[in-house]
């Protein structure tokens, strides 16, 4: 066979299209969009090369739309779980051994797919499965999965250039093997990208997937699978299961071949899954990789020297987009008394216009969040509101499920820093502001670190740029990725790599190299051209 050191095109960023009215791609999703909502799918497992319907079925609901279904999905069983465990084992020997050039050409086939004949495929699906509006759907389903993609074969090949250095006589070569035995990767709704990415970034690097993909998920999971196959990604390199998440990971955690987990979600489950590992660690090959992005309480704190326009703008944006349910979404806000009553004024003025409702309809800047679970933890967070002295309502409040899960933008008041919704994650449309004191930036950057277990985005608002050095100090740990004038949230591939620390995550950073490293495992080979024959060294003389 001919080798080359061959070069992966230079990656940059999808460009996010527009769906401006009476646009080609405005057309294309909506049409997409029609013929999805009435397909009444009937979405198999993928078990190395069988699509697998095991009986065991779950309808799929719009959660703007939550009494029509979109179809099934079938859901596994021990055995199934088993079955993929050994599809991947079996897929694992000539997948490690496919030259990484073929690895890299398989995923920058997919990103080509996403882009053209797929793209209104799968930000429709988006749309229906996890309600998010066009924009929200082709930031992520779309332009953010593309972009971890290209850049992420990027990444490996950069990982595969790091060679350490050399003496006379000596070569040393680094050989990145995948991980000994399968990766289980487990996905959240609330990301479709990062659904194909928590697979794809350790398949890419000759790994093999049992991925169990988000409930709420399963209708766009279902088109990165499609993907995947067309762009002709071997049977068994990643095996898609569906179905009880307690019962599919303890199957999986009780085989001796678990080699990593690449997980995201939420922290309580992360933990869980963490401690089960812990307790059964004599039981595997291997230590196994365990590789977890997690929950987040996302401030945005303001300076009373900040422009309280822009403020606003960054609470509207940060904490309601996709109905506040992005990890990094504004959820505590802290804004000094001297500004604090005119960036609610124009807070209150944006919310007015701010409309509500399915996808399908592009005024709708919010829609519905993602279930019933999700609706009622919003609920009661409303409705303890109202009953407590120390916090009220001063935007928004309202709720309705009749038809889907609709949670209106709400903008909570507390006078307690520490109030129940400054702390606990609610995942949904709800921010809360506290006031403090223009004379206590100080005092207010050490409650902004010690008020949350999580530290995932955070953004300061500022104009001095003494008082921001001082944040960027006091908040070190506060956030894994910080914002300086800007949302929290929206981070691009290959510009703002992705991850929190403590209670947020492992902080492997999606979309680098450093998370792609968790994958391998490094041998370092030493060769000697000319060996000693002699085992005594001049010092003996
Ligand atoms: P979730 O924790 O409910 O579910 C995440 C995944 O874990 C799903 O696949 C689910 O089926 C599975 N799961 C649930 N219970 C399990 C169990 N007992 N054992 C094993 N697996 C289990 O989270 P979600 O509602 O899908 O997503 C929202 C959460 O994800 C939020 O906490 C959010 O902050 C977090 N998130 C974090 C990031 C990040 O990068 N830090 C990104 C996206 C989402």
């Amino acid at each position: 066979m001919a080798h080359s050191i061959f070069q992966v095109p230079y990656p940059s960023n999808e460009p996010i299209l527009s769906y401006a009215p009476g646009s080609k791609e405005k057309k294309e999703v909506l049409e997409m969009y029609a013929k999805l909502y009435n397909a009444k799918m009937d979405i198999p497992m993928r078990i190395g090369n069988q699509d697998v319907r095991s009986g065991d079925t779950q309808h799929m609901h719009p959660p703007h739309d939550h009494k029509h279904s979109l179809g099934i999905y079938h859901k596994a069983e021990v055995q199934h779980v088993k079955e993929a465990i050994e599809a991947s084992l079996n897929a694992k020997a000539a997948w490690s051994k496919m030259p990484w050039e073929s690895r890299a050409s398989i995923f920058l086939k997919a990103a080509e797919l996403v882009a053209g004949p797929y793209r209104s495929k799968i930000n429709a699906a988006t749309m229906l499965a996890q309600s998010k509006t066009i924009h929200q759907a082709e930031i992520d389903a779309a332009c953010e999965y593309i972009d971890f993609l290209r850049f992420n074969v990027s990444f490996m090949q950069e990982i595969y250039e790091n060679q350490p250095e050399n003496s006379p006589g000596i070569w040393n070569r680094l050989s990145y093997r995948p991980l000994e035995g399968f990766v289980y990767a487990v996905s959240p709704f609330n990301f479709t990208a990062i659904a194909g990415n928590l697979c794809a970034s350790s398949a890419m690097m000759g790994n093999t997937i049992v991925w169990k993909p988000s409930d709420h998920q399963v209708f766009s999971a279902q088109v990165l699978m499609e993907v995947f196959q067309e762009a002709g990604l071997p049977d068994g390199v990643i095996n898609m299961i569906f179905g009880d998440p307690e019962m599919i990971t303890n199957t999986v955690l009780e085989s001796p071949d678990f080699a990593g987990i690449h997980y995201t979600g939420s922290t309580d489950v992360f933990r869980g899954i963490w401690g089960k590992i812990g307790t059964q660690i004599e039981r595997y090959k291997s230590y196994p990789r365990i590789v977890g992005e997690t929950g987040g309480k996302d401030f945005i704190l303001a300076h009373p020297s900040a422009k309280p326009k822009e403020v606003a703008t960054g609470i509207v944006r940060g904490a309601f987009e996709f109905q506040g349910q992005k990890c990094s979404a504004a959820s505590r806000v802290y804004l000094p008394e001297s500004i604090a009553e005119e960036v609610i004024s124009f807070l209150k003025t944006d919310l007015d216009t701010i409309k509500m409702g399915s996808p399908a309809d592009f005024e709708n800047f919010v829609t519905a969040v993602i279930h019933k679970g999700a609706f009622d933890r919003l609920k009661n967070a409303i409705e303890q509101v109202r009953k407590d002295k120390e916090a009220e309502i001063i935007a928004g409040g309202g709720y309705d499920d009749s038809e889907g899960y609709f949670i209106q933008p709400t903008v909570v008041r507390t006078t307690n820093p520490k109030y129940t919704t400054m702390t606990r994650e609610l995942f949904g449309p709800l921010v809360t502001l506290y006031v403090y004191p223009d004379n206590s930036w100080s005092e207010t950057l050490e409650l902004v670190d010690t008020t949350s277990e999580y530290a995932l985005t955070g953004a300061v608002y500022s104009q001095d740029r003494y008082a921001l050095e001082e944040a960027l100090n006091a908040l070190e740990q506060s956030a894994g990725n910080f914002y300086i004038n800007d949302k929290p949230t929206g981070a691009v591939v290959g510009q703002q790599p992705f991850g929190g620390a403590r209670g947020s995550g492992t902080n492997d950073k999606a979309g680098s190299a450093s998370n792609l490293l968790r994958w391998v495992s490094p041998r370092l080979i030493k060769e000697t051209f000319v060996p000693a024959k002699d085992y005594r060294y001049p010092f003996l003389g």
